[in-house]
């Protein structure tokens, strides 16, 4: 049955974000089992899984604990419906998101409005959650603010998912553009994209161009123009959207220490709300090494015997809206959740026949399979075995990329905790960027997976963000794989 499956595919399905025409012409590697950071395909070779299950994995596939939780919840029940009732393992998972997701009042950079997160809507993936922010945000600001045309502002660059909202608060014309015409307008503001940053006044360095920078924070003087405008037009921004210390999908772009803390005062300063898409970069993928900015008290500081799970406590910023998915389920199952405030949650409370409902909802919402999952996967992040393992492979991570610093064709090497971002350039010295249609990034991790690693590239940037479970040999073979294969198809051409 195996070795029908690639013909059995290549006939009838059709694979997100993926040319057809190119994936029709070639055999694809068809994924049989998973152990660990290991992947095994039905030809029984071996590959790393070095973005682990597109950003999702936290653990590594088949964890005993995980499977345990999954199947004694099976032997219960694997679905019932949260329309009209309550389930067991969601209702702990909520209590769990909620416990790790409230920041102290102490840890908080500056006084937030709100009384910190208190309540969980699940639902689906991440574009869901998203989905479910702006809808309750939208809703907030008419109904308390009094604002009649709620508006939003996001990131350039920003993706926050496929659904028609959520494409809305997004800023890649390669993907959003030809669908402007089914959207509602969302305002951009430059996202903290250093290396490309049009008043960064360094010349290139070989380290992370967040290190060398020269500028006097002109994106953030943007922002505070954004938002002065917006409310001279008499109808200021509903909320500020943001994924915080890296932005994924726009290009693995990692923000410098103290820019998401200043940005998020601004966006208070202005009434507005915060929304953090923490889909990619929640559940420990921000690490948890203390932000070395000379401004951040030491109260701000990292609890180092039990990291936050969430980026943006890195900067004491208490959110109103936090959307979850990817590792929420550790990477076993589809599942999400929107968390919010008491007055977020109080503005939809009323009389039945008011008709203040929140009226959205999912068939699949507060799943139990995935809530079992969740809470599994909630225990091993705050185990201290777990918390080692993560600390150590943020660290083998940090000293292996320093590797990729000899290549000529690396331009910039943005790490965050567990996520790196590796920008492939003609020449560093010109930052000369490769044209999309030469497929750079793609060739390189065609080059990668016949070496046995598998990541997927964002345009020119070549993800690395390996399973919490990943070894120091196998790191440093997802790292010396990627020189290679950098080396072999970009070294010629350069
Ligand atoms: N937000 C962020 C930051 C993401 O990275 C993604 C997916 N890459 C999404 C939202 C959408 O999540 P999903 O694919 O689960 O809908």
């Amino acid at each position: 049955m195996s070795d029908n499956a690639a013909d059995l595919d290549r006939r009838f399905v059709w694979h997100p974000f993926t040319q057809m025409k190119d994936w029709l012409g070639r055999q694809p590697i068809v994924i049989r089992a998973g152990k660990g950071a290991t992947l095994t395909d039905t030809k029984g070779r071996e590959y790393l899984d070095a973005n682990s299950s597109i950003w999702t994995n936290l653990h590594g596939h088949a964890h005993p604990k995980m499977n345990r939780a999954l199947q004694q919840q099976l032997r219960k029940i694997a679905h019932s419906s949260a329309l009209g009732l309550a389930n067991e393992p969601a209702s702990l998972l909520a209590k769990k998101l909620i416990d790790a997701a409230v920041l102290p009042e102490r840890t908080r950079a500056s006084p937030a409005r709100s009384s910190g997160l208190r309540k969980v809507f699940f639902s689906d993936d991440g574009s869901t959650a998203m989905e479910v922010a702006l809808k309750l945000a939208y809703e907030f600001a008419r109904r308390v603010r009094r604002t009649p045309r709620p508006k939003f502002l996001s990131l350039q660059g920003a993706y926050h998912g496929d659904t028609v909202g959520a494409v809305s608060l997004g800023h890649i014309d390669l993907f959003h553009q030809s669908y402007r015409p089914l959207l509602f307008k969302t305002d951009a503001t430059p996202a903290p994209y250093c290396y490309r940053c049009p008043h960064n006044r360094a010349a290139p360095e070989r380290r992370d161009a967040r290190e060398y920078r020269k500028c006097d924070w002109e994106c953030l003087d943007t922002l505070e123009r954004k938002f002065t405008t917006q409310k001279k037009r008499g109808n200021p921004y509903a909320a500020f959207v943001f994924e915080p210390l890296m932005q994924g999908a726009a290009g693995m772009i990692a923000q410098p220490p103290g820019w998401l803390r200043r940005a998020t005062e601004i966006g208070r300063r202005h009434g507005a709300q915060l929304i953090a898409d923490e889909v990619m970069t929640g559940f420990g993928r921000a690490g948890s090494q203390v932000r070395n900015e000379s401004t951040a008290s030491s109260s701000q500081r990292v609890d180092a015997s039990s990291p936050s799970l969430f980026a943006t406590h890195r900067e004491g910023v208490q959110p109103d809206f936090m959307a979850l998915a990817k590792g929420l389920t550790g990477g076993y199952l589809p599942m999400a959740a929107t968390l919010t405030t008491q007055e977020v949650f109080d503005a939809f409370l009323g009389e039945y026949e008011e008709f203040k409902t929140f009226f959205h909802g999912h068939s699949y919402t507060g799943n139990q399979l995935g809530a079992a999952a969740g809470v599994a996967s909630m225990e091993l992040l705050g185990s201290e075995p777990s918390i080692a393992a993560r600390r150590r492979l943020e660290e083998w991570l940090r000293t292996e990329l320093q590797s990729l610093w000899s290549l000529p064709n690396v331009g910039d090497i943005r790490q965050v905790g567990l996520m790196a971002g590796i920008e492939l350039v003609r020449n560093w010295k010109t930052k000369e960027a490769y044209d999309l249609k030469e497929r750079s990034g793609i060739r390189v991790c065609d080059a990668m997976a016949k070496r046995g690693v598998l990541t997927r590239p964002i345009g020119n940037v070549i993800v690395i963000m390996p399973p919490y479970c990943t070894t120091e040999a196998q790191l440093k073979k997802m790292i010396q794989v990627l020189h290679r294969a950098i080396d072999e198809t970009l070294a010629q051409v350069a």
